[in-house]
């Protein structure tokens, strides 16, 4: 059988663990046997991000931005516990952290759905996609204990030295204040991914905050992303038969549990940090959630929204043959020769990526399972599958 060509790369930004052993895996049962697979190849294990001083992960983002589409497998963060496993020089920043700032992106997470995995919310039939604005706000808060009365300001210096005050509260004894705050070039960065994520998915868009009670700072973010959808976006909206919605967070809340689903569901950092992890676990599990960061030029990076399993490497490190889910890196990798597909005008390629996924929902439908799924399958698993076992029924039906 003739291989399926690719007309240009994509960036492979490979990782650590359980992720980079089935990585490989994926690579050689699922994609080298039938595309002529092209991509520029980048180590993002730890160590060589140690010895590079992080050289690796900003070549590779410079990598994604140039190519347009890149894929990536998990990766360690380190921390003081890794730096000894590791041997390693220093404590570096995570690379998911260098890649979103150098491609100023958001992140998109959305669940697979099969349909012996069923929603925790009997409502929903279709994937709700997640975008969470990634700067800001309490993540980057200075916040104060004051231990008796007084005046708590808000100040502020422009660059010629003037001063804005105003009272926060006049404190009548002990207490705590916080100082937040964001910056209109990244909500505006935000709001246009969030636009060109929705045209690209073709679902409609729900914005939310609580800006009647915030009505400065809320109220900026309502007010950004609704200029940003009457003058850039409106019209492609419109012809793709899809809309944008702004409601009150707590309204959005109220209409998600009864909603369908097939909607991006766009939130501030805090209301996406705790949303995301309700949606993500009344949908199943993180081994069936996809993650992918779209910058606002539209350079598209994939991932699997899981880490690198760490409990399941250090069992195969023994000689296990672990039931690890690689489903979320193979979505991974569909979603970047999909778009990579649609980009290059390649037809074949997309249609290979649609033809794996089937494969892989089919195995599953068809009962034939890895451990983490056995639990929340109805009906009862057919058969429960190691990694191994389970990549190769989905090569038999590809
Ligand atoms: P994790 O890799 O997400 O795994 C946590 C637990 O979730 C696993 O022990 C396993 O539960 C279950 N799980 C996750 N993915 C699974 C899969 N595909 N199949 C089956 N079960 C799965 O988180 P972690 O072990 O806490 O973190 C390990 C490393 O990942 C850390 O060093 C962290 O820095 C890194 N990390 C990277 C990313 C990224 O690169 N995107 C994201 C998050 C974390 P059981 O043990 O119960 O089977
Ligand atoms: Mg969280």
């Amino acid at each position: 059988m003739a291989k399926i060509q690719m007309k240009n790369p994509i960036a492979e930004l490979d990782g650590d663990e359980m992720t980079r052993i089935l990585w490989k895996v994926i690579k050689d049962k699922l994609l080298i046997p039938f595309v002529e697979l092209k991509t520029e190849y980048y180590d993002l294990g730890l160590k060589q991000r140690d010895d590079t001083d992080d050289k690796v992960t900003y070549e590779a983002a410079e990598a994604i931005k140039r190519l347009g589409v890149g894929v990536k497998c998990a990766t360690i963060t380190s921390n003081k516990a890794r730096m000894e496993e590791y041997n390693l020089k220093r404590l570096s920043p995570s690379p998911n952290g260098i890649i979103r700032s150098e491609l100023d992106g958001t992140v998109f997470r959305k669940p697979i759905i099969v349909k012996n995995v069923k929603p925790a919310v009997s409502s929903w039939k279709n994937p709700i996609i997640m975008g969470r604005h990634a700067y800001g706000d309490v993540y980057k808060n200075c916040e104060m204990e004051v231990t008796g009365p007084g005046k708590a300001e808000l100040v502020f210096t422009d660059a010629q030295g003037k001063e804005t005050r105003k009272t926060i509260m006049e404190m009548k004894g002990p207490g705590i204040i916080q100082g937040i705050h964001n910056l209109d070039s990244s909500i505006e960065s935000f709001a246009r991914c969030s636009f060109r994520y929705a045209l690209e998915e073709k679902v409609s868009l729900w914005f939310a905050t609580k800006d009647t009670i915030s009505k400065i700072y809320d109220g900026k973010f309502k007010a950004i992303f609704n200029r940003i959808y009457e003058e850039e976006f409106k019209n492609d909206f419109e012809k793709a038969g899809i809309e944008y919605f702004y409601t009150l967070i707590d309204d959005a809340v109220a209409r998600i549990m009864k909603c369908e689903g097939g909607i991006l569901w766009c939130c501030k950092n805090y209301d996406g940090d705790v949303m995301s992890d309700m949606i993500a676990s009344a949908f199943g599990s993180l081994s069936m959630m996809t993650s992918v960061l779209v910058s606002p030029q539209g350079v598209f990076e994939y991932e699997a929204a899981h880490g690198t399993v760490q409990k399941h490497y250090y069992r195969y490190l023994k000689g296990e043959k672990t039931s690890t889910n690689p489903v979320a890196l193979i979505f991974a990798w569909t979603g970047a020769l999909a778009k990579r597909g649609e980009i290059d005008g390649t037809q074949d390629l997309v249609d290979f990526a649609n033809k794996l996924e089937k494969a892989t929902l089919d195995t599953i439908e068809a009962g034939l399972i890895t451990g983490d799924l056995a639990k929340l399958a109805d009906p009862a698993p057919v058969k429960i599958l190691n990694s191994w076992e389970f990549i190769d029924e989905i090569a038999s039906r590809l």
